[in-house]
């Protein structure tokens, strides 16, 4: 089982406590207790941590002037990062003398991380103290995108934003009003505060990141999001490049890494050998969106060789109603329901995964048979990769769920459970109700199923005149480089009569805060207030992320009313910003929205934001007594040690939760389902006469017939499917040098749009050239270094060549997150990582870019900054894709159909040009693949989806006139 004898050196350093003992009994069996690290060995990983009763006193060396002794005093203040989603904890460690932040490190106290970060976690230390980083609030001089700016009081933009909201609502304009976030991470304030404004104004990222993959995985079960317990797996299957694109980065890697030390096999399939393919027992370097054909080949062996989980498969599937609605001439009986699914999947036979995919049929069935043994200890995840990028993407995480199913992994110890199962979700005070309004420029009849807001069109919706956006915040949110189409954005940007307000909130300036008209300085990790609870394990938890030098001033007995007076400069964070907007919005509360902003204590006075922490963290199961037991309130327990564990890991099935006699009073079970209902909703099912509360799904369970999908007009997808992707071979013409290009990676020392005010991370990866095999290079003639031509669907990008075998040969690939500009007349920002650019527009659709200098050392405090040796910023390849909306779950189909071309006499590294005629010509093509709403009953949308910020379920019918 995987056992391995200790090396000499390994022997050694076990036993002098160098690193754990990894070669004790039973460490590397499965049959023993499969969590080996206990909590015991993990505080002694970091016993040379400083003990939390020491954090408002510790003394260290200063590194800086070593061999010389000099000590340092520190307060150390606990806060989460920002720079992914996953909140691992960082200990700022601040100078006691000088109230300055000197270093990040982990926090050991945080159930999720354990102590540990990535690169991007530290780095904070580089973007709280970055040169060019915007420390005031600061308002358009001239014409937007002029680049001139003036510096203003946070009173004069409060103001002036309040009034303009305040007459879009008295005018009835509500849907006007939007706010656009990239990196969310504050648990349900957003809603907190739209929904008291009663707007249906939230728009996000997600169709540019994860709704393809959520899709998959809601239509089976009503959970869009897997929390795969790696730690206890026997067989890891992860589709995706999802390490590395910054997904639960660390809390997953170290997860994984346990799992594979005590004898687990990990598999990996990307087209590239990214870090985590290289760290994995079997790369498989499928073609890009063949991913579901080799799951559906693992699939039908289970079936056909006996391999599945049969208690599993007959009570948690709704087989009689596949068998009823597809197979009516079969006797509605378990044996059947196999039969049908051996049939329905017998094309794809090892073989034919192969010739799909180009991964051997011995490897398919290899896998296929360890996932079969691996049973319910089967652990996967999709994220981003195969589900964001191709047309049908979301069938990728589908097929997936569908071999957690079969294997009966799905909420099983060492299998994957739904991700809300390991999530804290707060309880704010005075909650607004469910907005009365259905904003169709966010979720538009063409899209019923699509997954999230249809974010990527919004240029296209305004352009062809759908309406308007009157105040428009965009938050840590950049379209303008991380989008496809980022000159339809910029053309609308510039006509104020698409975009009237536009607000930036921000905390480093970027391509979109070039186009607005306050640009307002939010605080990065160390200098906000967030709650946060993310699925990274079998555990729930919350942290944390607070602002440590109010923190700190507050300990010292230097209380400041907001957070922005301890802060850098005048950097806000946006709890009390919003707070501060809605109480001037509405400043007298004739207009029913400050009352939801009213403190919980102090009726009738504006909640501080102290108070709305402590609310929340009064409701966190189990904190008031840790709290209690310390003589501290709940608030100074989590100010204190900056996360607290809800539950450690050991509920798993949560579907087969008994439902209560009280829960069960009045309910009525359906006599042919077995659905459990109440008050015409469904509360559970029947499952070998015990009443179980299930999955949030029409039957309860896990749907491998979806009725959802034939009634909204897919019949043709009622059960998992290879839907063939738009990159598909047969759809490129090879002959006119047509290749895929998989835009999806990103290197994993790099975070979005952020890396560049983090001069550590950008020394590290500043370059994005093609990555392209050695047969496809000698093809061509390419060496690497050579300049390339990339011609996408609306333009062209000049690039290099990056010749390597790590590619899959005919794929090539170009990481995002690279290739940052900015213009001649702009602020200067992120000096570390951005070309000087000169961009031309014709009038007529046409631009171009190209670059006038490279990333060049400069003058500044920062004495690195003289030392930078890097010239290459890379290139902007987003810019160049069409907007490719899936027509179900309303993903960008980020993967590209490529003419690879060597550039003409004259053509430079980095030159670009798009059509936008083009573009919106693209649009409305894979707008005409929709099937547009209403559903059953005038739905504009399944009632059983979820949805952000789910309005009033009256929204959810589609007037007769509005058809
Ligand atoms: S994985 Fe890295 S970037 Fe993400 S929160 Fe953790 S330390 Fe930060």
């Amino acid at each position: 089982m995987g056992y391995k004898k200790a090396s000499f050196i390994e022997n050694i350093a076990e036993k002098i406590g160098l690193i754990p003992n990894l070669h004790k009994e039973k460490y590397q069996e499965f049959d023993g207790d499969m969590r080996h690290f206990t909590d015991e060995e993990v505080a002694q990983l970091y016993e040379n941590f400083p003990p939390p009763e020491k954090w408002d006193d510790w003394q260290e060396y200063n590194p800086k002037v070593w061999p010389k002794k000099e000590k340092i005093t520190y307060q150390i203040v606990p806060t989460t990062c920002f720079n992914c989603e996953s909140a691992c904890g960082l200990t700022a460690f601040i100078d006691k003398e000088t109230q300055e932040v000197k270093k990040f490190e982990g926090n050991p106290y945080h159930p999720g991380s354990r102590g540990r970060n990535c690169a991007k976690g530290p780095a904070t230390i580089n973007q709280i103290t970055d040169p060019d980083r915007i420390l005031f609030p600061l308002k358009r001089k001239g014409k937007r995108g002029e680049g001139e700016w003036e510096r203003i009081t946070w009173d004069e933009a409060l103001d002036t934003i309040a009034s303009r909201i305040r007459k879009a609502i008295k005018e009835d304009r509500h849907n006007e009003i939007a706010y656009h976030v990239g990196r969310p991470g504050h648990e349900k304030f957003m809603n907190w505060i739209l929904q008291g404004w009663g707007i249906d104004g939230h728009n996000s990222h997600t169709n540019i990141c994860s709704s393809g993959a959520r899709f998959g995985y809601n239509i089976w079960y009503g959970y869009d999001r897997p929390s795969p317990d790696h730690t206890n797996a026997k067989f890891i299957l992860l589709i995706s490049a999802h390490l590395e694109s910054g997904h639960y980065f660390n809390p997953h890697a170290q997860r994984i890494i346990e799992g594979k030390m005590k004898g687990a096999k990990l598999a990996t399939m990307d087209p590239r050998l990214s870090n985590t393919a290289s760290m994995s027992d079997y790369w498989m370097p499928t073609y890009p969106g063949t991913e579901a054909a080799v799951l559906l080949a693992m699939a039908l062996i289970i079936l056909e060789e006996g391999l599945y989980n049969r208690e599993y498969l007959e009570n948690w599937t709704n087989w009689k109603e596949y068998l009823k609605a597809l197979h009516s001439d079969k006797e509605v009986i378990f044996d059947n329901y196999i039969d049908a699914m051996i049939e329905e999947y017998k094309e794809f036979t090892p073989e034919y995964a192969e010739k799909e995919s180009g991964v051997k049929a011995e490897t398919v069935v290899e896998i296929a048979r360890l996932i079969g043994e691996a049973g319910e200890r089967f652990a996967s995840h999709n994220w981003r990769a195969a589900g964001a990028s191709n047309l049908g993407g979301w069938g990728v995480a589908r097929c997936l769920h569908f071999l957690s199913v079969l294997t009966g992994a799905v909420g099983a110890k060492g299998g994957t459970s739904p991700n809300s199962w390991n999530k804290f979700s707060p309880t704010q005070p005075n909650p607004p109700k469910p907005q009365k309004k259905w904003n169709e420029l966010h979720f538009p009849k063409e899209y019923p199923l699509a997954f999230f807001e249809m974010s990527q069109l919004l240029p296209h919706f305004l352009k062809e005149g759908r309406g308007k956006m009157d105040v428009y915040f965009s938050r840590v949110f950049n379209p303008v480089w991380t989008y496809p189409d980022g000159f339809t954005w910029m053309e609308m940007f510039l006509d104020e009569s698409k975009f009237g307000l536009h607000t930036a909130l921000t905390p480093i300036w970027s391509e979109t805060a070039f186009y607005a008209d306050f640009v307002l300085p939010m605080g990065l990790a160390s200098e906000r207030h967030d709650i946060n609870s993310y699925a990274t394990h079998g555990g729930t938890w919350v942290a944390f992320r607070q602002p440590v030098l109010r923190e700190a001033a507050r300990r010292n007995g230097n209380e400041v009313e907001f957070t922005y007076q301890a802060n850098p400069g005048e950097v806000w964070e946006e709890d009390e910003f919003w707070i501060e907007l809605s109480w001037r919005i509405d400043p007298d509360g004739s207009m029913g929205i400050r009352k939801h902003f009213e403190s919980p204590y102090r009726p009738g006075e504006k909640i501080k934001i102290g108070e709305y922490y402590q609310y929340l963290f009064e409701r966190v199961p189990g904190l008031p007594k840790a709290a209690k037991d310390e003589g501290i309130t709940e608030l100074e327990y989590m100010q204190k040690y900056g996360s607290f564990e809800i539950e450690k890991g050991e509920s798993y099935k949560k579907n087969e939760t008994l439902l209560t006699d009280d829960q069960l009073n009045g309910s009525e079970v359906d006599p042919v389902t077995d659905v459990i209902r109440k008050n015409g909703k469904s509360i559970g099912v029947m499952i070998n006469n015990k009443a179980m509360v299930g999955f949030p799904t029409p039957s309860r369970k896990n749907e491998f017939y979806s009725q959802t999908m034939v009634d909204w007009k897919w019949p043709e997808y009622a059960i998992p499917q290879y839907l063939k992707s738009h990159i598909h071979n047969d759809n490129l013409d090879k002959s006119k040098g047509e290749y895929v290009l998989v835009p999806t990676f990103r290197l994993p020392t790099l975070i979005h749009s952020r890396s560049g005010n983090a001069k550590w991370l950008v020394e590290i990866s500043n370059r994005n050239p093609i990555w392209m095999h050695p047969d496809d290079a000698a093809k061509w003639g390419f060496k690497t270094g050579d300049l390339v031509k990339m011609n996408t669907d609306i333009g062209y990008f000049i690039d290099k060549v990056w010749v390597t075998q790590g590619m899959k040969p005919g794929v090539v690939a170009c990481s995002h997150h690279i290739g940052r500009w900015r213009r001649p007349q702009d602020k200067i920002g992120n000096r570390w990582a951005t070309n000087t650019v000169n961009i031309e527009g014709d009038g007529k659709g046409g631009w171009k870019m190209n670059t006038i200098s490279g990333v060049k050392p400069f003058e500044s405090d920062d004495k690195d900054s003289k030392r930078i040796f890097w010239k290459d910023g890379g290139v902007h390849q987003n810019i160049t894709h069409a907007v490719h909306p899936d027509p179900i779950s309303g993903m960008h189909c980020w993967h590209q159909r490529v003419r690879i071309e060597k550039p003409a006499a004259g053509e430079k590294y980095g030159d670009i040009f798009v059509d936008t005629n083009k573009s919106h010509k693209v649009y409305k093509e894979w707008l005409a693949m929709t099937r547009p709403a209403p559903g059953p009953n005038g739905e504009r949308r399944p009632l059983w989806f979820k949805r952000a910020f789910t309005p009033d379920k009256s929204t959810f019918y589609i007037d007769k006139k509005d058809e």
